[in-house]
């Protein structure tokens, strides 16, 4: 019995049906039938739902809801489905049609996934991730291990994380990355339940927390076995072709290898051909990298808008992104991901750039030499999954032709890393001319009209090929011939696919058609017919063609075959353009903007003079409005000031600030030239930032509890090299908590930490922290007041705010003129009640205690202490007096 029905009762295609959904339950089955491609039950309420589409039913009672989409124009819905997150299997017929009597035998012979089928509308510089998470061990022991694949260029690379944050810090790598899919073990979040998209999360004990993760749409569960070490570990050296994983780098990180393997196990489930373009696997550490976590990613814009929707211009990437080729692109927004944290490697490409922005005429050939250059990783993943056709691989033949060229145009620079990437540059020649010996010049798209193989590649096919011109040839002599012999001026010869050659004669002159004619079909104005003679050549000229269609083929594919074999040289060479593309892009920006070479060393250090914003300042330049106002920074973790408190009104430039400060570490890291006059930078090892809103108030978390688990992070886990941003911490409660939290939050940033930190604040109250605190300065962001309000200069100083300005810029604003006037009032109530509690003389203990404590506040204390029950009416009296002295 199936979905209520009695088995026997069921068409035959429905139980081939129902066979295929019950071995992929958990996918949209696509049921190829004659020229559609049918749904059925549920899975067709659903695609219906979400394609619109008109929803039929197979019998009378409409019980068996159905629809379909056409099978030639199948590509678009599927990929609008896959874009939604879902899985697709395609069941197709196995046998032609016409040639069996009984039914057509159908199976599923690819599953599609979000993260395994290439999506054609990916921009170049965009990803396609496909992730899976292992987890082994608990507590301290525990290892989490990622792996990623990108099908479309065959990038495929690992990490693991250990100890008690192992799982976390797993979630937080996925949340630079952002993959499309999740793989999974089935049990990982508690029992799955199979839906469509996602496993539920249930509660079972050794479950994981999956919050983190919910901008993965397609979650995909498989197996508990395939996660395990005796299942995924042979898969993945036996692809590899390894014996053992200290081959490919993964020694000791069995968790990562284990991830690695379900991948290979999940490509090889959802039948992705032999994938033979994933050849290697590298493993890394985030360790020799700046670490940025997922919110800093995000609320610094590095690659994508904050707010889903909003323009890219917004976006560091967006400002850098120069490159000539699309593994430029990529690299660069990798590497804007992960900007390296070693000294070497980072002056290796700083004297690069330099040499490249010193030289205009070299550093435009290197650029126009990639001018033609397409994307080499994604052609190959094309070959490799058999997609791509003769014109494909002659554009990667095209691309291969400017190697050399690039490899000269490299070789024109003398700095170290130009020079180990000439040398390790493999410019392909054999490859190239192996394609352009083999194809036509300019092949047609498919193989069905024959030219793709060149002309002397193979004397058979050119045998082939003559034999059916010298038929074609002799057909046109026929009808000349014809003509004559008849009498009968319009006959022509003509083809087509059904019938063939046949002579065609106008129904006006078809009683002048001689005996031997042979009639094969008649039309409205016309007679066709057919000889002995004609037959002959249509026999020969259709087998050579069909024959020489079949040799075409074949060398193609032997064609194709020698590109996989060389997969890895080609991924090399690109990885190689890739970051000789990036290095021409930051030295072309450096020479137009005249941007300069940060000084890195290994210290506290961290001093810009006159810096910009390259974003903003960008845009101002754009939309031609005010000049951009360059500000400097000066800290020193290790002697001087290592905490710069910023006040100053809303809308001063604080938090442009702090930003520009990260984004500026982050490009000299990744060996970008600056926007400043000058900076140093000690090295920093990981930035963390607490800044605006993020999107986790939508999900449903209060900003105040947002707001403190970010920075109860980076109390946590900050280190003397790092580089804290924070920005208006506290505003999510009530004034004195916030303030309290503020004022400890710097203390022990300070005390403890001893990180580079930039905390801007409208806590005028914190100003008074640099009395105390010796490593603490106060800047301010200026303003002038003029008789009609106050005027943003958005230059940062020495000092503290003189005052807040929260009344003048609600003014700005708009607010009603009563509505200030009356604000100031209460203001001066206030500032005069402050005032008075401050008291100069007071310990420094107590000052903490008690400097923005208000009165009313001390007064409920004192109360509160006293019993009341105990007291003699003079100590009562006494009280009372006390108490009012205070006031
Ligand atoms: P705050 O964090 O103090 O509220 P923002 O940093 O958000 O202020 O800046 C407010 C506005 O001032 C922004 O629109 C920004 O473009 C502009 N701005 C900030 N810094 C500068 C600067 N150095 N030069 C010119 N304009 C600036």
């Amino acid at each position: 019995e199936i979905a209520g029905m009695d088995a026997a009762s069921l068409t035959p295609v429905m139980r081939q049906y129902f066979a295929a959904k019950q071995q992929y339950p958990d996918c949209l089955m696509f049921c190829r039938i004659g020229d559609f491609y049918e749904l059925f039950y549920d899975d067709a309420i659903l695609v219906a739902r979400e394609l619109q589409l008109t929803l039929t039913a197979r019998d009378r009672e409409k019980k068996q809801p159905m629809c379909g989409v056409p099978y030639h124009a199948a590509e678009i819905y599927l990929q609008r489905l896959l874009r939604k997150g879902y899985r697709i299997a395609l069941c197709e017929q196995m046998e032609d049609p016409k040639t069996v009597k009984t039914i057509v035998r159908r199976e599923v012979t690819r599953v599609l996934t979000p993260g395994t089928s290439l999506d054609p509308s990916l921009s170049p510089e965009q990803s396609n991730y496909l992730a899976s998470i292992a987890m082994i061990g608990t507590g301290n022991t525990a290892k989490a291990g990622l792996a990623l694949l990108d099908l479309s260029t065959g990038e495929f690379r690992a990490t693991e994380f250990s100890g008690a944050s192992a799982w976390a810090a797993a979630i937080d790598e996925l949340g630079r990355i952002r993959p499309v899919e999740l793989v999974h073990a089935s049990g990982l979040f508690g029992p799955a339940s199979g839906g469509l998209l996602t496993a539920k999360n249930g509660n079972a004990e050794s479950s994981e927390d999956s919050a983190g993760l919910e901008y993965i749409r397609t979650r995909t569960p498989v197996e508990e076995w395939v996660f395990t070490g005796d299942y995924a570990l042979p898969l993945l050296t036996g692809h590899l072709h390894v014996h053992s994983l200290d081959g490919i780098g993964m020694g000791g990180h069995e968790s990562a290898a284990i991830a690695s393997g379900a991948l290979i196990h999940y490509m090889r489930a959802t039948k992705q051909g032999a994938l033979e373009h994933i050849d290697g696997i590298r493993y890394y550490e985030r360790s020799t990298c700046l670490e940025l976590d997922s919110v800093s990613v995000r609320n610094l814009e590095l690659v994508d808008p904050l707010f889903s929707g909003e323009s890219v211009q917004t976006t560091l990437f967006h400002t850098l992104e120069a490159c000539s080729t699309p593994m430029g692109k990529r690299l660069l927004r990798a590497t804007l991901l992960r900007p390296s944290n070693e000294l070497a490697e980072i002056n290796a490409r700083l004297d690069a750039v330099a040499e490249a922005t010193a030289d205009l005429r070299k550093r435009e050939g290197l650029r126009r030499s990639m001018d033609g250059v397409l994307d080499l990783e994604r052609l190959l993943g094309r070959v490799a999954l058999d997609s791509a056709g003769p014109r494909e691989v002659m554009s990667l033949a095209a691309t291969l032709g400017c190697l050399p060229g690039v490899a000269l145009a490299d070789k024109a620079f003398e700095s170290a890393r130009w020079r180990e990437l000439a040398a390790a540059l493999d410019p392909l020649e054999d490859l190239h001319y192996a394609i352009v010996k083999t194809l036509a010049d300019e092949p047609p798209i498919t193989f069905a009209d024959g030219g793709v193989i060149r002309a002397g590649v193979d004397a058979e096919l050119d045998e082939l090929r003559e034999l059916s011109r010298s038929g074609r040839q002799a057909l046109i002599t026929i009808e000349e011939r014809e003509r004559q012999r008849t009498g009968i001026g319009s006959l022509k010869v003509r083809f087509n696919s059904v019938f063939g050659y046949y002579l065609e004669v106008t129904k006006a002159n078809a009683k002048s058609v001689p005996a031997d004619y042979e009639r094969k079909q008649t039309l409205v104005n016309a007679e066709r017919f057919t000889t002995p003679e004609l037959k002959d050549y249509e026999t020969k000229i259709l087998t050579a063609q069909e024959r020489s269609g079949e040799i075409e083929r074949r060398i193609f594919a032997e064609l194709r075959a020698e590109l996989l074999a060389n997969a890895g040289r080609i991924r090399e060479t690109a990885r190689r353009i890739a970051e000789i593309d990036m290095l021409g892009c930051f030295a072309h920006l450096a020479a137009l903007r005249g941007w300069t070479r940060p000084l890195i060393e290994d210290s506290g250090v961290l001093e810009f003079v006159q810096a910009r914003h390259p974003v903003v300042e960008r845009r101002m330049e754009e939309s031609g409005s005010r000049r951009f106002v360059p500000n400097s920074v000066h800290l020193d973790a290790d002697a001087g000031p290592a905490v710069l408190l910023i006040t100053g009104p809303n809308m001063g430039g604080k938090s442009t600030y702090l930003r520009q400060t990260a984004l500026l570490v982050i490009m000299a890291q990744c060996g970008c030239f600056v926007p400043a006059e000058r900076m140093t930078l000690g090295l920093v090892d990981r930035i963390y930032t607490r800044i605006g809103a993020s999107d986790n108030v939508a999900r449903g978390r209060s900003t105040f509890m947002v707001e403190m688990t970010e920075t109860a992070a980076i109390l946590n886990t900050a280190t003397a090299r790092s580089l804290v941003l924070l920005d208006e911490m506290g505003r999510g409660t009530a004034t004195y908590d916030g303030l309290s939290l503020a004022w400890a939050t710097v203390e022990h940033l300070h005390d403890r930490i001893g990180a580079r930190t930039l905390f801007a604040t409208h806590y005028h109250e914190l100003t008074m922290l640099s009395e105390q605190l010796v490593r603490l300065r106060n800047l301010r962001v200026t303003v002038k007041e003029t008789p009609s309000g106050i005027v943003f200069l958005h230059s940062v100083e020495a000092g503290p705010a003189s005052k807040s300005y929260g009344i003048e810029v609600a003014k700005l604003a708009g607010l009603p003129a009563a509505v200030i006037s009356r604000a100031r009032d209460v203001l001066k109530v206030h500032e005069r009640v402050e005032s008075s509690a401050l008291r100069p003389a007071q310990a420094k203990e107590q000052m903490q205690m008690t400097m923005f404590t208000p009165l009313s506040q001390r007064i409920v204390d004192r109360l509160g202490e006293v019993d009341v029950d105990e007291m003699t009416p003079r100590e009562a009296l006494n009280l009372l007096a006390d108490l009012q002295r205070e006031l």
